[in-house]
Parts: C-alpha cells; structure tokens; sequence
C-alpha cells in the first residue's frame, strides 16, 4: 500500500444565485489545473455575506444539481443549505475534516472577487489549517498584492505556490491562483436581465433557464 495522499478535492462554494457557466468553468478547469480529484460544489444557506437571496435556498441547490449531475467528477454537498442557521465556510471545512479525515488535501475555490474579501470571513486565518486556497482570475478582479488589503496580502505572499502540483504534499496551507477562461458572467448580470424580460440563454445551462421559467423565477429586480 502506498503512503501517498489521496488526489487534492477542490470545494467550491457560492450562492449560485443562480449558477451559470462562469461557475461550471471555474470547477472544470480547476480539476485539470490544479491535478484535483474532483470537485465537490456546496451551494450557500442563507450566506453570511449578504442579504436574503431571491429564490429559496432549496430551488439554487436544485438549479447546481440539475447543472452538474452529467459530470462524474462533480458531486453536490447539501449540508449548508438543510442547515437551519447560516453556515460559515470554517465550520463547512472542519465538517468535511473530520469527514474525509487529517490527510486528505482540500482545495478551497473561489474566485479573485471573493478571494480579495476572504479577511472578512469568519475566523478567516483558521481556513489555512483547513485547506489550501486557489484563485481563479475574473474579469475586472486582479489577482495582485497590491489590490488586497494588508493582513491578506500578507498571507498570500507567505503562503503563494508557483506550482500547483505541489498542493497534493501537504493537506493544507497554501496558496495558488490559475488562470480560467475568462467569462464575464455574473449571477447579478443573470438577474437583471432575467428581471427586465431580456435572453439570459447562453450564459447558463439551458436545464436551469427551464428550471427557472418552470418555477417563473427572478421576475423582480
Ligand atoms: P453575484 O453576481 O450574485 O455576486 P456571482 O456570479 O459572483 O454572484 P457567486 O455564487 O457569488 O456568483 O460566486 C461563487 C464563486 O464563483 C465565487 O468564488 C466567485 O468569485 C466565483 N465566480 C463567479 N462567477 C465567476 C466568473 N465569471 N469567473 C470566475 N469566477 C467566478
């Protein structure tokens, strides 16, 4: 038996509000990038980050569900969303710690947006015990020191990796960002257009515009 770790798993949280191909893309090209086993997607309860969402916290999970459910290299977490109080992601990854066990490399995805606001996260330090982090560049969010704010520009030259390889030696600590398709799409843009009447097709799964004419979602701005 080999003493090797097991292949890195990214975890990929969001609101999904809903979930477009910006999402689907990050997740696909992480696993090849990134050498990760899969990726496992965690849609948001109601997040602590913002307000309440349009649709119901069940309906974004069904929306992720119906999008990944032809890929084999996807799976879909529910925990948060059945979770009566909002989920902090520290408490999602000590979760899936004592879950997947000590030795098991996680990959925290999320996008140079989301990553640029991570030192307001909940006990935000302590997801580098937890995790690795990879940055996906987007349009209009550079990936640089110099846009983050100081404690986090910090971290991230400590703990920055050039190869992402490296992420399968050690469970957790670092830091990689890699570079995407670059996809100007937004769940905002989605709802506006959605809101005003317009064609939302081709920004996301055609399952979920039937999902979501079905369930006459994000009628109002
Ligand atoms: P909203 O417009 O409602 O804020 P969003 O499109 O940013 O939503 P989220 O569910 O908030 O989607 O994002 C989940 C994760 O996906 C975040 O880490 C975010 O940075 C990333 N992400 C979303 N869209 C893209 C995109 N087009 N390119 C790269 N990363 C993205």
């Amino acid at each position: 038996m080999s003493d090797s770790l097991p292949g890195p798993l990214g975890l990929f949280g969001g609101t999904f509000d809903p979930i477009h191909f910006g999402h689907l893309r990050l997740a696909e090209e992480a696993i090849d990038h990134l050498g990760l086993a899969g990726v496992r997607w965690i849609p948001a309860g109601q997040p602590p980050h913002r307000g309440m969402p349009q649709v119901t916290a069940q309906q974004r999970l069904e929306m992720v569900l119906r999008s990944t459910r032809k890929n084999a290299r996807f799976s879909v977490d529910p925990a948060e969303v059945e979770a009566a109080a909002p989920s902090y992601t520290v408490h999602t990854l000590e979760r899936l710690r004592s879950e997947l066990g000590h030795q098991q490399p996680l990959v925290l995805l999320v996008g140079a947006d989301a990553f640029a606001g991570l030192a307001s996260w909940h006990r935000w330090r302590d997801l580098f015990a937890l995790a690795h982090i990879a940055i996906s560049h987007r349009p209009g969010f550079p990936v640089e020191t110099a846009s983050l704010p100081h404690e986090l520009a910090t971290e991230f030259a400590d703990r920055r990796l050039a190869d992402p390889a490296a992420l399968g030696l050690a469970p957790a600590g670092s830091i990689v960002t890699f570079a995407m398709t670059q996809l100007a799409i937004s769940a905002t843009q989605i709802r506006k257009l959605l809101a005003n009447g317009l064609s939302a097709r081709y920004l996301l799964p055609d399952a979920v515009l039937d999902y979501i004419d079905l369930h006459q979602l994000y009628k109002t701005p």
